[in-house]
């Protein structure tokens, strides 16, 4: 079976949150005033079970999910998150298996990962120096050892590497030109995301968003590029390449030109509610079936039920009072 939901958008990709905890403080995602000392992250028995999510991947595999990325807080936080991923790789369907991650952790993780059967990395970077991106991830981490990560990622195969970097006005736009310098002599893919109001915890407003248009005029200024063709119906990522042929980037405009439209993800939050939004005001429990001995039938048929009446297009409607709305954090429900 493969729902449609009210827009006619079929379901394809699947992210899963596999923990709401994370080592940094990004101030646009967990800034420090909300997430401190005294902030009550889910109690572990509340988290689903390596073997809950790959139940729920496996069914979401039946109703048409082929993509599956795996994402948080900071997924590598999530002990022996290998076995979780070698449990994902071997299910039938299941063609692309990614992780976003910020790229903290000992290199060694990033074999384990790579011989579990994870297929992608994507790893976030805002800057390349070291007191902008500091005051970013708030944690006093140094690039280097991010950049490494992106090196020995490449280096394990786990390739197109795509960095995510988040644009914020008057923080770290001026390393966008640096930042695309830097990857496209590399060979990995630089992706700029436009800042978004997703929870309610950033203070985000929208004289902070660099426009996708404004990002791409000033890259293309210095270095030429044009628009390619998307990969995928559904793809977020507006692409280009660089007219000289030295490599592609990717421009996220999920404020400025948002993409509804094509949007074919859901996502599983940490404790193992279906969103079928990144704004959702609230999920629906696989969890709770799952552990009062729901068939393999009866959750498919809630999954298909969920996605059939889905008619989320938050950023078409983006406006003052959609804005108000309490939503949830994505440390929470998984970028
Ligand atoms: N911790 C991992 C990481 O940072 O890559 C995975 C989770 S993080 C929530 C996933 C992605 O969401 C990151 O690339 C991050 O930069 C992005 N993100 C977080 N808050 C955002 C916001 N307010 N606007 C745009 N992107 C955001
Ligand atoms: Fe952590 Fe990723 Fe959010 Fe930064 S963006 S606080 S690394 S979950
Ligand atoms: Fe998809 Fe919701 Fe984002 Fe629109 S706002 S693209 S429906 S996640």
């Amino acid at each position: 079976m493969q729902p449609l939901d009210t827009l006619n958008r079929p379901l394809h990709d699947l992210r899963i949150s596999v923990t709401d905890r994370c080592n940094f403080r990004c101030t646009y995602c967990m800034p420090k005033e909300v997430f401190g000392r005294d902030y009550q992250f889910l109690p572990h028995e509340d988290l689903l079970s390596f073997e809950e999510i790959a139940r729920a991947a496996r069914l979401f595999v039946a109703l048409g999910v082929s993509k599956v990325r795996l994402t948080g807080g900071e997924p590598l936080m999530r002990r022996e998150l290998e076995i979780l991923v070698e449990m994902l790789a071997e299910i039938p369907g299941v063609d692309d298996l990614a992780i976003t991650t910020n790229g903290s952790f000992p290199l060694r993780r990033i074999q384990t990962l790579k011989e579990a059967g994870l297929k992608r990395m994507s790893v976030s970077l805002d800057a390349l120096d070291d007191p902008t991106f500091k005051r970013m991830n708030d944690v006093d981490f140094p690039v280097q050892q991010v950049l490494d990560w992106v090196e020995a990622s490449a280096e394990a195969g786990l390739s197109p590497v795509k960095i995510n970097m988040v644009v914020k006005r008057g923080v770290n736009e001026h390393a966008i030109l640096p930042m695309a310098h830097f990857f496209r002599e590399k060979g990995h893919i630089l992706r700029l995301i436009e800042y978004m109001d997703v929870g309610s915890s950033n203070g985000w407003r929208l004289d902070d968003v660099v426009s996708a248009r404004e990002i791409r005029d000033r890259i293309h200024a210095e270095l030429p590029i044009e628009p390619l063709e998307a990969n995928y119906r559904g793809e977020v990522a507006n692409r280009y390449r660089y007219v000289d042929g030295s490599g592609e980037l990717g421009i996220i405009a999920s404020v400025s030109q948002p993409f509804c439209g094509d949007c074919s993800r859901a996502r599983i939050s940490a404790d193992g509610k279906l969103y079928t939004c990144l704004f959702a005001i609230a999920g629906t429990s696989l969890r709770d079936p799952m552990r009062s001995g729901a068939s393999d039938e009866e959750l498919i048929e809630l999954l298909a039920a969920v996605w059939q009446k889905r008619e989320d297009r938050y950023s078409e409607l983006r406006s003052a009072q959609t804005r108000e709305l309490p939503k949830v954090e994505m440390s929470y429900i998984g970028g």
